[in-house]
């Protein structure tokens, strides 16, 4: 007998639920990867990341002697082949998807391997909690974040378990030089042929340790207080690493747990791992919320369908230095300060009255670390739509956020080089520069850089009347 173990946002061979599991058992185990080349965006971040990791996870798992075996094309053909392949494969163990298009995936999959006489056991392994863990008293899903929280923190958290590499290599069925996984490995390499290549600094278990551990060790402690400075280096970045699955989620929470010291900061990060289950649950509760509002009444809003608005959102020309560096920020490096995420989201929103549908589908292609739960639920948030969402009524003011958060313009300098020299005092309001000031500076407003692109005053109270009459 033999036992199929599926990979997919779980690239790693150490605390993989299914993985162990499938150990545990007293069988040969077959690596599986499947790839859909017509589901990935050619020039999307997010997809060429997610794939890099995938490319670094197979050389590594070849390395210690457990081959991950690819299938390329339609899921269902594939796997059937792979079936008729290897009559002696029993069972499939995987690390199920609990929302969105993943669940639909993995429910479709268990009927076929059903079908085909092959026994599916999958796993929750993405989460500290799973979706349908934490619930009201009367069995009923929350809907706020706080009592949700109250319940969470109290609940005992799984334990990380590591795997031992040898035991996993003995077990391991090497059939990658049979034809029909060959060819696939190199439809695989056409397809990600013209990526650059992966440096050993980004992507595994060893930069996933170091970062973790420098986070831990300098940053933890105050990361309350400095959390929301994006020129400061405050938070974790470990985004990327929760959604491919580099880092086990379980992992992560142990060592801040053990090794970080007891801090306002420890308890406020712990927070935040807490409200990555609570958008898991919040989708997995509302399985079309990536195109309809939890809130019904704002259903049918009369977006603004100005597509000039949204170009410049996107490319950060819009004439509001926080909102222009967080927006390059995001085109550059594939990643955002999580409170510029809400700067720009309510920018979108309550500024340019655009629909958040429009930014949630941007932020997918260009974020490294793009989770459909957590993207989702922080645009709702932001638009004012969601469970739990910002009230309406209190609208981010870009100029007083740039302040606050940028106070002497660091980060704005650092992503908008034409306001390099300006001084702090117009950091965030450059077209206030008197024409003098603006030739000092080498930025003429209009010329170099745009003066802004709308009121917010005038916007401000627009949103309030799109939205008040809801
Ligand atoms: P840290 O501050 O170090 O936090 C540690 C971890 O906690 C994060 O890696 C993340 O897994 C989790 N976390 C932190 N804040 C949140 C939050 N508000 N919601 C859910 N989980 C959180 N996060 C994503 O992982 N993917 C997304 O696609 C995503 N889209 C977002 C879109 C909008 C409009 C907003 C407002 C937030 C979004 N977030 C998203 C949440 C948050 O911005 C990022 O998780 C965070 O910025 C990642 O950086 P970090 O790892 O340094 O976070």
């Amino acid at each position: 007998c033999m036992i199929g173990v599926w990979f997919r946002h779980d690239l790693r061979l150490t605390d993989n639920t299914a993985l162990l599991e499938a150990m545990n058992q007293n069988e040969q185990i077959i690596g599986i990867f499947h790839v859909n080349p017509k589901q990935f965006k050619i020039g999307t971040k997010n997809h060429e990341s997610f794939f890099k990791a995938c490319r670094h996870f197979f050389e590594v798992s070849k390395e210690v002697g457990f081959p991950i075996h690819l299938l390329y094309g339609e899921i269902e053909a594939e796997f059937k082949q792979l079936i008729e392949l290897f009559p002696e494969l029993t069972s499939i163990y995987f690390n199920q998807s609990e929302r969105g298009f993943g669940k639909r995936r993995d429910e479709a999959m268990c009927q076929l391997f059903a079908a085909q006489g092959i026994k599916a056991y999958h796993y929750q392994d993405s989460h500290l909690h799973g979706a349908n863990e934490i619930k009201k008293a009367d069995g009923c899903a929350f809907k706020m974040f706080t009592p949700y929280y109250n319940v969470w923190i109290k609940q005992k958290k799984p334990l990380f378990r590591q795997i031992d590499s040898q035991k996993l290599a003995e077990k391991s069925v090497d059939e990658t030089s049979k034809v029909f996984f060959e060819e696939r490995n190199n439809q695989f390499n056409d397809l990600i042929a013209d990526f650059s290549d992966v440096s050993e600094e980004e992507y595994g278990a060893k930069p996933v340790r170091q970062r973790c551990q420098y986070f831990i060790d300098h940053h933890l402690a105050e990361y309350a207080t400095k959390r929301d400075f994006p020129a400061v280096d405050g938070t974790s970045k470990l985004s990327r690493f929760l959604r491919t699955g580099e880092l086990s989620i379980r992992e992560l929470y142990y060592r801040v747990v053990q090794d970080g010291q007891d801090s306002q900061g420890k308890e406020t990060f712990i927070k935040e791992l807490c409200w990555r289950d609570f958008y898991n649950m919040i989708y997995a509760e509302n399985p079309d919320q990536q195109t309809v509002e939890i809130q019904e009444k704002y259903r049918g809003m009369q977006w603004n369908q100005n597509k000039q608005l949204f170009e410049a959102w996107k490319k950060g020309e819009t004439g509001f230095p926080i909102v222009d560096a967080a927006m390059r920020q995001l085109n550059q490096t594939g990643w955002m300060h999580n409170r510029l995420r809400m700067i720009v989201a309510s920018f979108l929103t309550k500024d340019l009255l655009l629909d958040w549908r429009l930014g949630e589908r941007y932020f997918s292609e260009q974020l490294v670390d793009y989770d459909p739960a957590s993207n989702i639920g922080g645009w709702q948030w932001a638009a004012s739509t969601g469970t739990d969402a910002v009230p309406y009524f209190r609208i981010f003011n870009p100029t007083t956020q740039g302040k606050k958060f940028d106070t002497q313009g660091a980060f704005v300098r650092e992503y908008v080089p034409e306001l390099r020299k300006v001084e702090s005092k117009f950091i965030h309001e450059p077209a206030k520069m008197t024409r003098q000031l603006q030739e000092n500076s080498g930025c003429i407003i209009g010329k170099d850089y745009p003066a802004p692109i709308v009121d917010h005053k005038e916007m401000r109270q627009l949103a309030l009347d799109l939205f008040g009459k809801q």
